[in-house]
């Protein structure tokens, strides 16, 4: 990747919602809501923006969306479509530049060359408009975090900047919230310490900050003066991807194995997601108290991103070649990628497709706050 570079954070706006009024025009002006059951426990995964004036946001109740906005029209979305929109978007980028970073469905970091920012972010918000009939808003800066927030501070449908000697007069003025890293928990822990804006964290001392939440206090202590070291990674460069967790102590309970594997999958699952790959074959790693490790994989006919289907191989894997406790470390890794997502693979049947959007919007949670916000039910049950 080319060192010295513009950034642009490309988003597409309410992108589900916006793929249906592109297909169904007489939706256009009314609130539509993509996602699931009212009547179950459904969220919304996407609303309008004409939705939104009614307070409805992405990831609330689906019941308690329709309670305040009672005349919106509710679609279960239509995942397979998302994602063939998604890679035409992708398609235009890449006449921009090859360094390319897809974050989700709707969202992707592109470096290009220093200087050209702005110009290449003019046209590829005309070029999506013109060519694929969808709203899209794209940031401008030096890093990852000041062109997401100037894409942020431009929604809806727009081109916006922040640069490094605006970060006191445009920066500061905001809540805190606005910078990655800061869900409602640690939102609501800086709230404790007086801290609102960002300006109240970038005016804090680091040393508390680091006290009280560690290197993440530190990455938002940064974020607050405008610093961000993380590079655009672009796709496919690893030959793998895996998470692992060493217990503090020793393990017996082969349900507590069951839950780490649960929010590893997960994790496995939102980095496959997010590049826009799918993996063949699945390893468990598995540390015994001696210290012994093993690795078992397994190599399935069909692609897998879901967190379900990670899961479902990790414990077939741990079921059969767990021995006996005690076990120290648990571990999966997700490898043999192939490029594309799982819904073209599968015959989706409207149970796959109700996962496909419960995972997107899970993922945009996690985009959004970290993995703080996202606890599989296993590990609740667990914690009590
Ligand atoms: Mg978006």
């Amino acid at each position: 990747m080319m060192k010295n570079c513009d950034i642009l954070l490309c988003d597409l706006d309410a992108f589900f919602a916006s793929v249906e009024l592109l297909d169904d025009p007489s939706l256009q002006g009314k609130p539509v809501l993509v996602g699931g059951n009212p009547e179950g426990r459904g969220v919304v995964s996407t609303c309008s923006y004409e939705a939104r004036k009614f307070g409805v946001r992405s990831a609330m109740p689906m019941k308690k969306a329709l309670a305040l906005c009672p005349e919106a029209i509710v679609l279960k979305g239509r995942m397979s479509r998302y994602k063939e929109m998604s890679h035409r978007v992708r398609q235009l980028f890449d006449r921009y530049t090859p360094d390319i970073e897809i974050v989700s469905i709707d969202e992707a970091y592109l470096a290009v060359k220093k200087g050209r920012g702005l110009d290449i972010a003019e046209a590829i918000h005309v070029d999506v408009r013109k060519e694929l009939g969808l709203p899209i808003s794209v940031g401008v800066s030096v890093n990852k975090l000041l062109a997401k927030i100037a894409c942020d501070q431009a929604k809806p449908n727009n081109v916006g900047n922040l640069w490094p000697w605006e970060i006191e007069e445009k920066l500061w003025p905001l809540p805190a919230r606005v910078l990655p890293g800061i869900g409602p928990v640690t939102g609501s822990k800086l709230q404790s310490l007086g801290i609102n804006t960002v300006r109240d964290l970038a005016l804090y001392s680091k040393g508390p900050l680091i006290r009280l939440f560690g290197s993440h206090g530190e990455a938002i202590y940064h974020f607050a003066h405008g610093i961000d070291n993380r590079t655009i990674e672009t796709e496919h460069e690893a030959k793998s991807i895996s998470e692992e967790t060493t217990f503090p102590e020793d393990i017996q309970d082969r349900e507590i194995i069951y839950g780490v594997l649960v929010e590893l999958a997960a994790g496995v699952g939102y980095r496959l997601r997010s590049v826009g790959i799918t993996a063949r074959t699945i390893t468990l790693k598995l540390r015994f108290k001696d210290f012994r490790t093993v690795t078992r994989s397994i190599t399935m006919s069909e692609c897998v991103c879901q967190d379900s289907d990670i899961y479902r191989a990790a414990r077939d894997l741990f079921d059969r070649h767990c021995v006996k406790p005690p076990w120290r470390l648990v571990g999966i890794q997700a490898s043999g990628f192939e490029q594309g997502t799982q819904i073209s693979l599968f015959s989706s049947g409207p149970e796959r497709e109700k996962e496909n959007i419960l995972t997107a919007t899970k993922d945009n949670l996690r985009k959004k706050y970290g993995s703080e916000v996202i606890f599989p039910g296993r590990r609740l049950k667990k914690k009590k």
